[in-house]
C-alpha cells in the first residue's frame, strides 16, 4: 500500500521535506504550481529557485549559518549535498551557480519514482498529513484556508522588520535599562542622544541609501513605515515618535533630546530589537547610520531590518515546536511559511517536516531538534518566543542558549555531536 504524504510547494523546505521522505519509504503527493502560475519573484518553473542572492551564506563552523549547513550534511539534506556539487567560488561563503543548483534539484525530485506530481496551485490543504511549504509568496487562497484553521490574526504578510542587536555587544558606559516614567519592569534598553548627536545622526539617516525595492513590495510601503521614511517628513517627526526623550531621563539632571529604545527580542534575554527602525536601508548603512547611536557604535547584527512581502504565520501561535499546528496536528509547516528567515534556514525546516510527517503516518511520537543545535534553537525560537510583535528569525548564536563569543567552537562540536546521536536515535 501507498505511504502517501502531501506537501505542499517545491522550494527549498519542499524538496527537503520530499527528499526525506522518499529515502524513507514513502510516496510524496508533491503540489507546484509553477510554472502554471508564477510568483512575483520567481523566474523559472524550477524547484528551489534561489529568489535574489545565490548566496547560502558562511560555510565556518564560526558561523551560525554554517553550523546549520553542517547539522544539515549530517541529516543527509539534499540541498546541501546539490549546492556542494554545483558551488562557485566566494570565499568562506557558500555560493551557487543558481540554474544548475535548480535544474539538478528538479531532476532528482522529478526523476523519483516515488514522487507524484501535482502541478497545480493548491487552494485546500488536502486530506492526510499534509506538509505546507509554500514560502513569502503563497497563494491566497491558500492563506485564507490555513487562517480559517489558525485563527484570526495569526498570518503577518510582510516583513518590515527592525534590526536585532546582541545584548553583549551594546555598550552600557551610554546605554541604560528604563521604562518610560518608571512604569513597567525597567526592561527597555535606553540609548540617548544629545542635540548634536541627534541632528548629526538625523542628517546621515534622511541620505542614507536603502535597498533596492521589488514592485510587488511596494503596494505596502506605505502602510508600513521605515524609520528613514518617517524621518524624511520632518527633523522633529521621529522625536515625537519612536525617539520620543520623555520620561526616560536617566538621572533627574539630564535633558535628553532623543531617546532610542531597545526591547528584548527572546526568553533569554540576550537580544533586542530596535523600537521602531523597521527599516530598507542596505546592510552597510544600518550599520553605519544605527552606529552613530550612542551605545550601538559596535553592535553585532543578528538579523538587520528588513523590508519584502513575506507570508508566514505568528508561529508562536500558530505552531507547535514540531512544527505541526496546533489546531490540526496532520498539518505540518515548513519553511518561510513557519517564520524562519533565509534560504538555508527554509531547508532546515523542511527536513525536521520531512521526519514529522513520517513519524506521524508511523504513529509515532513526533520530534524535536536537541536544542544545542541551531536547528533545535532556531524551531524553539519561533515556536516559544515571546508571540507580540513576532517577526521571523534566522540563524544565529543568540538564540543558542549558552553560546557565546568565546566558546564558538565547542557549541559546534556539541551541536554536531548531538545531531549525530538524534539522528540515529530517531530511526532505530
Ligand atoms: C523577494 C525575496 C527575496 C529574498 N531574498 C533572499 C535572499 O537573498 N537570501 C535568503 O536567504 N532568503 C531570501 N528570501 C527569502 C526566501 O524566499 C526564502 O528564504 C526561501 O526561498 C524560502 O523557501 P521556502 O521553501 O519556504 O519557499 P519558496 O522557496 O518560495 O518555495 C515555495 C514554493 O511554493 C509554491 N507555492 C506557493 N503557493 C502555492 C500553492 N498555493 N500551491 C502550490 N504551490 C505553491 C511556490 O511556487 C514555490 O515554488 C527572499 C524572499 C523574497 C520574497
Amino acid at each position: 500500500m501507498e505511504k502517501r504524504i502531501n506537501v505542499i510547494g517545491a522550494g527549498l523546505a519542499g524538496v527537503e521535506a520530499t527528499h526525506y521522505l522518499v529515502s524513507h519509504g514513502f510516496t510524496v503527493h508533491l503540489y507546484e504550481k509553477r510554472p502554471k502560475q508564477m510568483t512575483p519573484a520567481h523566474h523559472t518553473g524550477l524547484f528551489g529557485e534561489l529568489v535574489c542572492s545565490n548566496s547560502l551564506k558562511s560555510s565556518s563552523l564560526e558561523n551560525a549559518c554554517g553550523l546549520l549547513k553542517a547539522e544539515m550534511r549530517l541529516m543527509d539534506s539534499l540541498t546541501m549535498r546539490i549546492a556542494t556539487e554545483t558551488s562557485v567560488p566566494s570565499g568562506q561563503a557558500l555560493s551557487v551557480d543558481r540554474d544548475l543548483f535548480a535544474e539538478k534539484i528538479t531532476n532528482e525530485i522529478k526523476s523519483n519514482p516515488h514522487v507524484v506530481l501535482h502541478e497545480e496551485d493548491v487552494t485546500k490543504i488536502p486530506e492526510g498529513i499534509t506538509i505546507i511549504a509554500t514560502g513569502p509568496l503563497t497563494s491566497e487562497p491558500l492563506v485564507m484556508e490555513i487562517t480559517s484553521i489558525a485563527g484570526e490574526n495569526t498570518m503577518g504578510f510582510f516583513d518590515a522588520s527592525s534590526p536585532i542587536v546582541e545584548k553583549e555587544s551594546i555598550d552600557f558606559s551610554k546605554a541604560y535599562f528604563k521604562s518610560r516614567y518608571e512604569q513597567g519592569d525597567s526592561s527597555y534598553i535606553n540609548c540617548a542622544m544629545d542635540q548634536a548627536e541627534y541632528e548629526h545622526f538625523y542628517k546621515e539617516l534622511i541620505a542614507a541609501q536603502t535597498a533596492e525595492i521589488h514592485s510587488f513590495d511596494a503596494e505596502y510601503f506605505e502602510g508600513c513605515m521605515p524609520v528613514e521614511v518617517m524621518a524624511k517628513r520632518g527633523e522633529a517627526t521621529l522625536r515625537y515618535g519612536p525617539l520620543k526623550p520623555i520620561g526616560l531621563r536617566q538621572t533627574i539632571d539630564d535633558h535628553p533630546y532623543a531617546v532610542v529604545q531597545l526591547r528584548q527580542d527572546n526568553v533569554a534575554g540576550s537580544l533586542y530589537n530596535i523600537v521602531g527602525f523597521q527599516t530598507n536601508l542596505t546592510y552597510a548603512e544600518q550599520r553605519r547610520v544605527f552606529g552613530l547611536i550612542p551605545g550601538l557604535e559596535h553592535a553585532s547584527y543578528v538579523r538587520y531590518g528588513l523590508m519584502h512581502r513575506n507570508t508566514y504565520v505568528k508561529a508562536p501561535k500558530v505552531l507547535e515546536p514540531t512544527l505541526q499546528m496546533k489546531k490540526r496536528s496532520s498539518v505540518i509547516i515548513a519553511g518561510q511559511l513557519s517564520g524562519v528567515e533565509g534560504y538555508v534556514e527554509s531547508a532546515a525546516t523542511g527536513i525536521l517536516a520531512g521526519i514529522n510527517a513520517a513519524r506521524l503516518y508511523d504513529k509515532k511520537e513526533p520530534v524535536i531538534a536537541p536544542l544545542n543545535t541551531i536547528l533545535g534553537a532556531l524551531t524553539n525560537y519561533i515556536t516559544r518566543c515571546v508571540p507580540e510583535n513576532f517577526a521571523p528569525m534566522n540563524a544565529n548564536f543568540g538564540i543558542l542558549y549558552g553560546a557565546t563569543k568565546k566558546n564558538r567552537d565547542k557549541t559546534a562540536d556539541d551541536a554536531l555531536k548531538a545531531i549525530k546521536e538524534w539522528w540515529v536515535k530517531i530511526h532505530e
